[in-house]
């Protein structure tokens, strides 16, 4: 999953990013308003985490901008302590969510993960996919129970795909929502990728479609299991 994180202090900025890179995520970064407002009305992102005090364009500019153009992923504002005007003004913006600050990076990482599943339409924070789990809040992905030992790119890989569970998605789609914009992209890789996660799961859940991507489906049903 790709993120956005807007916010002009840069050292929020930095500590935001980090912890997200740490939980798994691919993060784009802008510090105004004029620059989030660019990246996140031209890239794919799955979340964006917008600060509302920005130079340029504020954040609820930034928003409304968003929406008008139909830009619809979710969006989780940051807040100052006692502005409630500010969270009324976020959400009649289109903001999905909000953190007060200062805040744990915990609160941003759960909010994180209930607004990306959410968008996705699952109720747990445990994603199922016959005898796969993916545990988000762990980050861990188990077969029959068993944990599975994943590189970061494999559990992105997997993450993205179990999170669109019986949907084709096309190798385009995958790079698009794995890298974030500095990254040597190659789609020739996801083939890879997808090869080793297969392997390391065991179990055939990733359909090839030919020509066009993926399908992550539960296996046929086999005796036994
Ligand atoms: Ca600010």
């Amino acid at each position: 999953m790709r993120l956005l994180v807007v916010e002009d202090d840069k050292d929020l900025n930095r500590q935001v990013v980090t912890a997200l890179e740490q939980a798994g995520y691919a993060v784009d970064t802008a510090f105004d308003g004029e620059e989030g407002h660019f990246l996140g009305d031209t890239e794919p992102y799955d979340a964006v985490i917008l600060d509302l005090g920005l130079p340029k364009m504020d954040g609820v500019a930034v928003l409304s901008a968003w929406r008008r153009s139909q830009r619809t992923m979710p969006v989780i504002i940051l807040t100052a302590r006692d502005r409630w005007s500010d969270k009324v003004q976020g959400f009649d913006a289109g903001a999905d969510d909000y953190v007060t600050k200062p805040f744990h990076m915990e609160e941003i990482l759960a909010r994180v993960r209930a607004v990306l599943r959410r968008a996705a339409g699952h109720a747990t924070s445990e994603l199922i996919c016959g005898p796969v789990r993916l545990d988000t809040r762990a980050g861990r992905v188990t077969v029959d129970g068993n944990p599975v030992k994943l590189t970061s790119h494999e559990y992105r890989l997997i993450a993205y795909l179990m999170h669109h569970v019986g949907r084709l998605v096309s190798r385009a789609e995958i790079v698009e929502h794995l890298y974030d914009q500095d990254f040597d992209r190659d789609s020739n890789t996801i083939e890879v990728f997808v090869g080793r996660l297969r392997r390391k799961l065991g179990v055939d859940v990733i359909q090839t479609v030919r020509g066009l991507g993926y399908i992550l489906q539960p296996p046929p049903e086999t005796p036994g299991r």
